[in-house]
């Protein structure tokens, strides 16, 4: 009995499964999971979890995991050992590099990979290869969020913290349902309600859990959010309310920006948005009352054409009526990976080396030039919208994923698939045989966060560490250690022994980590960036100024065309977001049997309207059609949706049936999708 227990183990790890970044013991037994204990000294959670992180790790142990390399032989895989599939493709890198130059590459990072992949990734890219095409599913969700930040306040962080949105006196949701997405975070705001009456004011296109909570609950037609905030930020001037002192100590550009809402009536904007001129009016009075305002939004924000601008659009309204420097306020966008923040942060993307410094920066590029003994590519690389296009233009030969099912998760997944048909090269490394790595030339298998080390960035900027709880399942091995094999077998001997090491370069040469180690992640610990040399980290940004070298924010002006809309032979709107049971694409959460038992698939969300119109029952089965493709899927009939607006989660079982019906558009500033902006029709297959 006594051996037993020597084997029984505690670990503290950190969920995968969402942005919220819950730290919590796991304890196992050799690679058996006996349970999930919460600690109070977790920070961002303390003794909650929701129901993903208790029971969503059945997938560890799934007979579906990838245990040898694979490498393609026509339309069959083989297994083969590590060193002839590293060799393979450091052998296919090299030939597409000498033939078609370092751009013909291009990489993608996973934002459910760790801190220290991330580096090494947009190392191996930079420096082994020599492109900057390199980028991260942040690029599906949040990019127009940071890109909103960045204009308006200069970093591409959460204000504060999730006390500080605990704290707020007023709470403002747009575009996230955070009560599936982000659970935690929505039990601090009922918590709030509850102790101290804190305000919670929605805007969404669906009656979610949080909406029916609110104080006060709008539903803007899709795509004029941004409309409502400038109608809504201009109304609050026009009445005196906003807050002058703030904006004369720290804020530039007040007299142009205030032009710029010239066209921004409430009259215009209850035209647009469908929102009558008196609730915009009660919406501006409910902001500019509260003392403290948190916004929180999600990707019903950003995936838009004007995802950025809208996300600038939040930005000036709490620079106009002075939320920001001050505990329970700020711009909070909720990231919706585990490590969505950490990421980019650590340099995965196309046109930043970590922490956020220009690659077209000489002096910052000689830096990294001076560490790594190669001179580094000058140009901005492509994002991943811009990777899919050009493998269809030519131009771009080979591509290596790790962690991301892109094959799913991307819109118009019939343009992307054909694109992956192309190439020369695509090497896939994951948990899983995905729907991504069926069209690959080498499969790696991978190991999960609980059988490695690393840190996490959750979505208030807190870095976290995690620790190995069991050992890899036999042949797999962790995505940084596979990396680190690659580049040593392309002429890079990096030496990393742990991703500690990873940690300390990227520290030494990254300023707004200079204080990052692992010993001051110890355990529970944590830090939240920007951390200086000393250590001390950040839990409220701007404290002690904006982050523009002059410490002042800008305000930024903003114009509005209509860019979506239905139509007569597309006459529905199909959204998507998240369910609480499931993750992302699916791969992991359907692989548990605690969760599968109660959420066994999707449904699509019909209002009771639009069923009647339809005659449509309960479980009937419809056939959507977009002009990039076609679904068909079960309805569910219900009054969180109204009039023509559908719901389909995201969260499909590696089905991904909503993107077969999204398109190509995408985010004027970033190049997101647009996944919310979907217009569809419906055939009736089967009524009830
Ligand atoms: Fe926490 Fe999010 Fe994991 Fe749920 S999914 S336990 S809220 S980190």
């Amino acid at each position: 009995a006594a051996m037993r227990e020597d084997r029984i183990k505690k670990t503290k790890t950190v969920c995968t499964y969402c942005g919220v970044g819950c730290s919590f013991d796991v304890w196992t037994k050799d690679r058996q999971l006996l349970k999930i204990e919460p600690q109070p000294g977790a920070p961002a959670n303390q003794i909650s979890t929701c129901v993903k992180g208790k029971f969503g790790w059945d997938y560890v142990n799934s007979g579906e995991r990838l245990t040898k390399p694979l490498i393609r032989e026509g339309d069959a895989f083989i297994e083969a050992n590590w060193d002839t599939a590293l060799q393979k493709i450091a052998d296919s890198m090299k030939q597409i590099k000498d033939q078609h130059g370092p751009d013909a590459l291009s990489f993608i990072a996973s934002s459910k990979g760790t801190n220290e992949e991330s580096f090494v990734m947009q190392k191996f890219a930079r420096q082994v290869i020599g492109t900057n095409n390199v980028d991260n599913c942040s690029r599906y969700c949040q990019t127009p969020a940071t890109q909103g930040l960045f204009r308006t306040v200069g970093l591409g962080g959460d204000a504060g913290s999730i006390e500080d949105i605990a704290s707020a006196q007023l709470v403002v949701l747009i575009g996230t349902n955070t009560a599936e997405a982000h659970p935690v975070i929505a039990s601090r705001i009922k918590r709030s309600q509850k102790l101290f009456n804190q305000k919670l004011l929605v805007f969404d296109l669906r009656e979610h859990e949080m909406a029916r909570r609110a104080d006060a609950f709008y539903r803007p037609k899709p795509g004029t959010d941004i409309v409502v905030l400038s109608a809504v930020t201009k109304y609050i001037i026009d009445q005196g309310w906003h807050d002058k002192a703030f904006i004369a100590a720290w804020v530039h550009h007040f007299e142009n920006y205030y032009d710029s809402l010239s066209t921004f009536t409430l009259a215009y904007a209850e035209q647009e948005s469908g929102i009558p001129e008196q609730s915009l009016k009660d919406i501006a009075k409910m902001i500019a009352d509260a003392k403290t305002v948190s916004i929180c939004w999600a990707m019903g924000v950003t995936q838009h054409q004007l995802g950025s601008d809208t996300s600038t659009a939040i930005s000036n309204l709490l620079l106009a009526t002075g939320n920001y420097r001050k505990p329970g306020a700020g711009a909070y966008p909720l990231r919706g990976h585990n490590n969505v923040q950490g990421c980019s942060d650590f340099g995965s993307i196309p046109n930043f080396f970590p922490g956020y410094e220009l690659v077209t920066d000489e002096a910052v590029r000689n830096r990294y030039e001076q560490k790594w003994n190669v001179s580094l590519p000058k140009e901005i690389g492509k994002d991943n919208h811009e990777m899919i296009e050009a493998i269809h233009e030519g131009t771009i030969k080979g591509m290596f994923i790790y962690g991301e099912d892109t094959g799913v998760v991307d819109a118009n997944l019939n343009h992307v698939n054909a694109a992956f048909e192309k190439l020369d090269l695509l090497v896939v490394q994951d948990l899983f045989l995905t729907r991504t790595a069926q069209y690959a030339d080498v499969v790696l298998p991978a190991c999960s966060s609980l059988e490695k080390e690393g840190t996490f960035t959750n979505t208030e900027r807190r870095i976290q560490r995690l620790y190995q709880a069991m050992e890899p399942l036999a042949h797999t091995k962790a995505d940084w250690e596979i990396i680190t094999l690659l580049a040593s077998k392309l002429g890079f001997a990096w030496g990393y022994e742990s991703p500690e090491q990873i940690m300390e370069e990227a520290a030494s040469l990254s300023p707004l980590f200079a204080g990052v180690s692992y010993e001051r992640l110890q355990g529970y610990d944590s830090l939240q960036w920007p951390v200086a040399a000393d250590g001390t980290d950040t839990p409220l940004l701007y404290e002690e100024g904006f982050g523009f070298d002059d410490g002042k924010a800008r305000f930024y002006p903003l114009t509005y065309n209509k860019m979506y809309d239905t139509n007569e032979t597309y006459d529905l709107h199909v959204n998507n977001g998240r369910i609480l049971e499931h993750f992302h694409e699916g791969n992991m959460t359907y692989k548990s049997i605690g969760i599968t038992r109660k959420t066994p698939q999707v449904f699509l969300e019909v209002s009771p309207e639009l069923a009647k119109e339809r005659d449509l029952e309960e479980g009937a089965r419809v056939k959507l059609i977009s002009h990039t493709g076609e679904a068909t899927v079960e309805v569910h009939i219900t009054d969180r949706v109204k009039g023509k607006e559908l719901y389909l989660p995201l969260n499909d079982n590696d089905q991904g049936r909503i993107n077969l019906l999204t398109n190509s558009n995408v985010d004027k500033d970033t190049n997101t999708p647009a996944y919310k902006e979907t217009a569809v029709r419906m055939e009736v297959l089967r009524k009830k």
